[in-house]
C-alpha cells in the first residue's frame, strides 16, 4: 500500500509512519515542521519505501502531486494544541480549513481514499456523557478563541461528508481524545507531557483550575491501531469515529500518579485558569469518548491501561530529559 501522511513528522504521524514502514508499506510523509519535528523521523530516513517532503499542505501543485501516487491520505496536518490555538487563531483557523479544502481537492480528481484527522474538541461543552459521534455538539461564543479549533475541525468533518456525498470521495474521519505517549512535546500545553517534565525537574506541578476536571488519555499506539483497521475497512467510509480511551481520571489524580511513577518529591500546586492560559479560554470538566461504534465496524478499541500510559511518557520525558533520546523530539 502507497500511504501519504501530511503532518507525519508530528506525534501521531510520525508513529503512523514508523508501522507502517515496518509492516512494508510505502510511506510519503509531507510536513512544514511548524510543530512536527524531523527528530521524529530521522530513524525513517533511508528505509525501503520511506520517503518525505518539507512542504506545506497549502501547497496544491505539491499535494495534487502526493495524492495522485498514493492509495491512502492520511490528512493529519493542522494546528494543534490549546495554547497554539489561543494564541494565534487566525494561523489555527487558516491551517486547519484550507489545508483540508486542499487534500479534498487533490483526492477528488482521481476519487482518492482520505482519512481526515478531527478531534474531541468538537463536541465543545456537551455534558452528554459519554460523547457519540451523532449527538449535538455544543460550542462557545466565537468571542473565545479555544472554540475556533473546535469550528475549524468540524468544518473540516463536514467538508470532507461533503466530498463523500457530493463528489464521491471515499472519506473516513477520526475524531481523536487526548492521545498521548512517546514523542509528544509539552510545548503546546498538553498535560501529560508538561507533568512529567515537571515531576522528573522536581518543580511544582501545575494543575489547572480545581483539578477535579478529567480527561480519558488514549495511548498513541492505539490511535494508530485504530487508524490501520479504519483505512482497511470498507463499512467504515462515510463515518465519523470516535477514537480514544475511556478510563476518565481527574487531572489532580493525574498529577499524583506522574509523581508516583517519576518517584519525585514534586508539590502540587493549584493554579487558577486566569494565570495559566491568556484571556479567551474556557475549559472541560469532563470528556468521555463512546467507543462502540470504532468497536463494532473495526474490532478494535483502545485498551492501553492508564498506568502503563503514565509510566511510557514518564520514560520518554526521562529520557529526553537526560539527553539520550535518539529519534525523538523535544
Ligand atoms: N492542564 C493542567 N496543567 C497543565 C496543562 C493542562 O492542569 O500544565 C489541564 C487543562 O486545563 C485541562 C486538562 O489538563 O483541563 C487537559 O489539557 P490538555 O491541554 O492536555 O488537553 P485538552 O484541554 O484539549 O483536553
Amino acid at each position: 500500500m502507497n500511504v501519504l501522511i501530511t503532518g507525519g513528522c508530528g506525534f501521531i504521524g510520525s508513529h503512523l509512519a514508523e508501522r507502517l514502514v515496518a509492516r512494508g508499506d510505502k510511506v510519503m510523509v509531507l510536513d512544514d515542521l511548524s510543530t512536527g519535528a524531523m527528530e521524529n523521523i530521522e530513524h525513517l530516513v533511508g528505509r525501503p519505501g520511506f520517503d518525505f517532503r518539507i512542504g506545506s499542505a497549502l501547497d496544491v501543485p505539491l499535494v495534487t502531486e502526493l495524492v495522485d501516487r498514493a492509495d491512502h491520505t492520511i490528512h493529519l496536518a493542522a494546528a494543534v494544541g490549546v495554547r497554539l490555538i489561543v494564541e494565534r487563531p487566525v494561523h489555527t483557523i487558516e491551517t486547519n480549513v484550507r489545508a483540508t479544502e486542499v487534500v479534498l481537492g487533490a483526492a477528488a480528481k482521481k476519487q482518492k481514499q482520505v482519512l481526515v484527522a478531527s478531534t474531541s474538541e468538537v463536541y465543545g461543552k456537551s455534558s452528554q456523557i459519554p460523547f457519540r459521534e451523532d449527538q449535538d455538539l455544543q460550542l462557545g461564543p466565537t468571542s473565545h478563541s479555544r472554540w475556533a479549533y473546535a469550528c475549524s475541525k468540524a468544518l473540516d468533518e463536514w467538508l470532507a461528508l461533503a466530498y463523500s456525498s457530493e463528489k464521491g470521495v471515499p472519506v473516513v474521519i477520526t475524531r481523536f481524545f487526548n492521545t498521548v505517549g512517546p514523542r509528544q512535546t509539552g510545548r503546546y500545553g498538553m498535560v501529560l507531557p508538561n507533568f512529567a517534565q515537571q515531576a522528573l525537574r522536581g518543580e511544582p506541578i501545575t494543575v489547572f483550575g480545581t483539578g477535579l476536571q478529567s480527561r480519558c488519555f488514549g495511548h498513541v499506539f492505539d490511535a494508530v491501531e485504530a487508524i490501520l483497521r479504519l483505512i482497511a475497512t470498507p463499512a467504515a467510509l462515510g463515518g465519523v469515529f470516535n477514537v480514544g480511551a475511556t478510563t476518565e481520571v481527574s487531572m489532580l489524580d493525574l498529577a499524583a500518579m506522574v509523581r508516583d511513577a517519576a518517584g519525585s518529591k514534586s508539590e502540587i500546586r493549584l493554579v487558577p485558569y486566569s494565570e495559566a492560559y491568556p484571556p479567551g479560554f474556557e475549559d472541560m470538566m469532563r470528556r468521555v469518548p463512546d467507543v462502540s461504534r470504532l468497536e463494532a465496524v473495526t474490532g478494535f478499541r483502545p485498551r492501553t491501561p492508564l498506568d502503563q500510559i503514565v509510566r511510557d511518557v514518564v520514560a520518554d520525558q526521562r529520557m529526553r530529559l537526560e539527553g539520550t533520546t535518539a529519534g525523538t523530539a523535544s
